[in-house]
């Protein structure tokens, strides 16, 4: 396992003198995808929404007094029901981006401030999607449950929410990862995350762990702190309660965590082993999105956009260090 990166140094004349900045070109172990880490001291402002809070509640299709009457149903596995375990509802996605693909509200409230998610909001989703894919026919599916928070992280709707793609066909870079794993373990006799945890767990980018789950910041990250989780068990539908936790209390740590950073906005994706053979393991990735506020900014300009490179300010190995120090007490 290689951690491959390049240096590049570029000059700017500030004020007569000449400064230097470096620049980190990085290359994900697995996958060789780049990233870019602009060394950039970049001021993290979150707004106050409040209005905004209000304003969209009044019409929330994912609010209890509407729920009922809006939510798309789902005609064949959940036979026109609506699925609900603790604050958690399961519905079809009026909108599908696969086969199956699925929409859960998580919590009660319209809004939650990210230092107000609790493990319970994930599990019981958890739980409920656990269900939905056990009653999918045999065969092979890309299994993906994902989360966009606030506008910044592209969802349209404030209630917090979850959605699922179970699809015949991969997203790209699901793909990469598929056909990159496949390819590891056939040459080192292990799964990648497997791995990866034994290299990191001793190195400066660990965080810590949760019952069942490790914790660590990824080596080339995708966007702002970026940190990943692998569970012990491998697939997602079979998961037993106590990985369902751990995993649920790692990302309401790494939440209050971006929370205390004045980050209000994230996306999360699990890619999961579920039918995909031996070389795979479910894992979790989490990203930060510029904050949510009157002068919000999006931080995926063309790189990401047309070039499927990130670029990113902050240096994985900094903030690792930071959350590890906090990580119990998160
Ligand atoms: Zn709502």
């Amino acid at each position: 396992m290689e951690f491959r990166k390049e240096v590049e140094v570029s000059k700017v004349l500030v004020g007569g003198k000449i400064d230097e900045s470096v620049v980190e070109v990085r290359y994900d172990p697995l996958t060789l995808q780049t990233s870019r880490i602009v060394k950039k001291n970049f001021p993290i402002q979150g707004g106050d929404f409040e209005e905004e809070v209000v304003s969209t509640s009044s019409w929330c299709p994912f609010c209890s007094e509407r729920i009922e009457q809006m939510a798309a149903r789902d005609p064949e596995i959940m036979h026109g029901e609506l699925w609900k375990r603790g604050e958690a509802i399961l519905f079809s996605n009026l909108m599908p981006y696969s086969k199956y693909s699925l929409v859960l509200r998580i919590t009660e409230a319209h809004f939650l401030k990210l230092s107000e998610f609790k493990p319970e909001h994930f599990v019981d989703s958890f739980i409920l999607i656990q269900d939905y894919i056990k009653k999918i026919p045999e065969g092979k599916y890309y299994i993906t449950i994902g989360m966009n928070f606030l506008k910044p992280a592209g969802s349209s709707i404030m209630h917090p929410h979850v959605q699922v793609m179970i699809s015949d066909i991969s997203t790209d870079y699901f793909a990469r990862l598929d056909w990159s794993a496949l390819e590891f373990m056939e040459s080192n006799g292990t799964d990648y995350w497997q791995k990866l945890v034994e290299v990191e767990k001793e190195g400066e980018r660990y965080v810590g762990r949760t019952e069942k789950t490790e914790w660590l910041a990824a080596f080339a990250p995708k966007g702002f702190f970026h940190f990943v989780a692998i569970p012990e068990e491998k697939e997602f539908a079979e998961m037993s309660l106590e990985q369902l936790r751990g995993l649920s209390e790692g990302i309401v740590k790494v939440l209050k965590y971006y929370d205390s950073k004045n980050l209000n906005s994230f996306n999360f994706t699990l890619y999961c082993a579920d039918r995909l053979g031996e070389h795979f393991r479910t894992n979790f990735h989490i990203v930060a999105r510029t904050p949510f506020g009157k002068y919000y900014w999006c931080d995926v300009f063309y790189p990401k956009m047309l070039h499927d490179e990130s670029v990113v300010f902050f240096l994985p190995e900094d903030y690792a260090k930071e959350i590890k120090e906090v990580w119990e007490e998160l």
